[in-house]
């Protein structure tokens, strides 16, 4: 039996059987047996019935969201805010399905036309840190363009992906569209690669099981998207906000306790002002406060699981620090915020915690700050803090990393394309982009 903890007060919160290879090929099968008729449904009915389907989770926020606090520790307030978000990201793609359309090209003796094909079943590997989030992001686009899918969850938390499997249903998604697994990712989540019936794996996980995959892949060329680890930079320039830059700073690290990929998590700040921002940016983490999830006030929970926190720990333990918050004791799998400013040949500027510790790391001029942002295997995301607009532009076209973003932390949302460089993953998720991961692109040559 696989035993749930909520990681606040380490209670059962529940015990449910693991599911088995034979139930993978089970859920496949229905899968399967589903893909005819759902590529085959007009594209506006398709659409209208993932609305429905969005709709259907805007109306269960509050549950989706107490699920996922209790399940894995995150604050109620981002709890809620995935939730709407799974929303937003379902109504996004429900959107997408009449606009995703091929196009006609002239050519000697005829014309092609493109046609962009579903592939049929996909597999759908997620994470623990924001579960419901990226079922969501997989589920939308696998969906739109017309395939039918099998989610396998991180076993840890899957509560709010079966739930929401369970709404899709409700919201009048056929039966076998979407089939959601809870298994070992060792067993269920390796069927998912070998079995021939699904058409592609998209991951969201670690870079080590990442590389796993792809090599699972390699036998079938089976088609395979990867969002894997980061050890993302964040940037401030002498000329930034240095204020809003420190404000913001902690928030980029340490929300969902730096259980989050894009974490900003090396903080390279130049030399000049160096002394300055340390002092703003302790100032800012000071408010972030550690303890119950369940409190709206609360700035960051606990982290997921014991095994994580040793994890953790194993980086933090005996780090120097300039500022270490305060955690309540437990029970629960507790873990104060940490800033520290170590060597750099230090492990824990290269290596991705996961956890909520931030490295501050000086820099003399543009280059030095370029050459260390991408001094990584690393390039999912990161930021630039300056208020020379040109300057902006040149570091952020310099930056190996995906997903950035210019006096702000924030840079994903659904209408934009997400993704990594580097041993960050492999094509990307949302937008219309997203789509071409999801199906196959036909050609047609009809000669006049
Ligand atoms: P993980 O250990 O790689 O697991 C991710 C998923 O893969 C889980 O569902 C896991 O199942 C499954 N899995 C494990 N081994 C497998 C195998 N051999 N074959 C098929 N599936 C397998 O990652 P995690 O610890 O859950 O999440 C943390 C990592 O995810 C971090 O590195 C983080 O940076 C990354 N992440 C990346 C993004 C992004 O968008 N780039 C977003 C979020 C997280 P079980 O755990 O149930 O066994
Ligand atoms: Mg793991």
């Amino acid at each position: 039996m696989l035993t749930l903890r909520n990681p606040a007060t380490e209670e059962v919160i529940c015990e449910l059987p693991h599911a088995s290879v034979a139930d993978a090929d089970a859920a496949i099968e229905k899968a399967k047996a589903a893909s005819p008729a759902w590529k085959a449904m007009a594209p506006a009915d398709r659409s209208k019935v993932m609305r429905r389907f969005a709709d259907t989770v805007a109306a269960h926020v509050d549950e989706l969201a107490l699920l996922e606090t209790q399940n894995m520790g995150m604050p109620i307030g981002s709890s809620r805010w995935c939730a709407n978000a799974v929303s937003d990201v379902l109504h996004y793609f429900a959107g997408a399905v009449e606009k995703h359309t091929g196009s006609s090209i002239p050519v000697a003796g005829g014309i092609d036309v493109t046609f962009h094909e579903p592939l049929g079943v996909v597999g759908l590997i997620t994470p623990w840190n924001f579960p419901m989030l990226m079922a969501s992001w997989k589920i939308g686009p696998a969906l739109a363009a017309g395939n039918t899918a099998v989610l396998k969850p991180a076993e840890i938390t899957p509560l709010t992906s079966i739930r929401i499997g369970e709404l899709a249903l409700e919201a009048g998604i056929p039966e076998g569209v979407l089939n959601v697994v809870v298994g070992p990712g060792r067993t269920v989540g390796q069927r998912l690669v070998d079995h021939p019936d699904v058409r592609k794996v998209a991951f969201t996980g670690s870079t080590e099981v990442g590389k796993q995959l792809m090599r699972g892949c390699a036998d079938q060329v089976k088609r395979l998207t990867l969002e894997l680890g980061g050890k993302s930079a964040n940037i401030v320039f002498a000329d930034a906000d240095l204020e809003k830059a420190a404000a913001n700073a902690p928030g980029a690290v340490f929300d969902n306790s730096g259980q989050d990929c894009c974490s900003r998590s090396r903080v390279l700040v130049q030399r000049s002002v160096f002394d300055r921002f340390m002092e703003l940016f302790i100032d800012a983490a000071k408010a972030f406060t550690v303890g119950d999830p369940m409190d709206p006030s609360t700035a960051m929970g606990p982290l997921v699981t014991a095994g994580h926190l040793a994890a953790v720990r194993r980086y933090s333990e005996g780090l120097e620090t300039v500022f270490t918050g305060e955690a309540p004791d437990g029970p629960g799998y507790w873990h104060p915020v940490m800033i520290a400013t170590p060597t750099y040949d230090d492990p824990v500027c290269h290596e991705e915690i996961f956890g909520p510790v931030a490295v501050v790391i000086p820099f003399d001029d543009e280059a030095d700050a370029i050459r260390i942002c991408n001094d990584s295997i690393y390039g999912l995301s990161g930021s630039v803090w300056t208020q020379d607009g040109a300057k902006a532009i040149r570091v952020v076209r310099a930056m190996e990393a995906g997903t950035l973003s210019v006096n702000s932390n924030s840079s994903v949302r659904y209408s934009t394309p997400f993704g990594g460089f580097k041993q960050s993953g492999l094509g990307r998720e949302h937008s219309m982009h997203v789509l071409d991961h999801y199906s196959e692109l036909k050609n047609v040559f009809f000669a006049t």
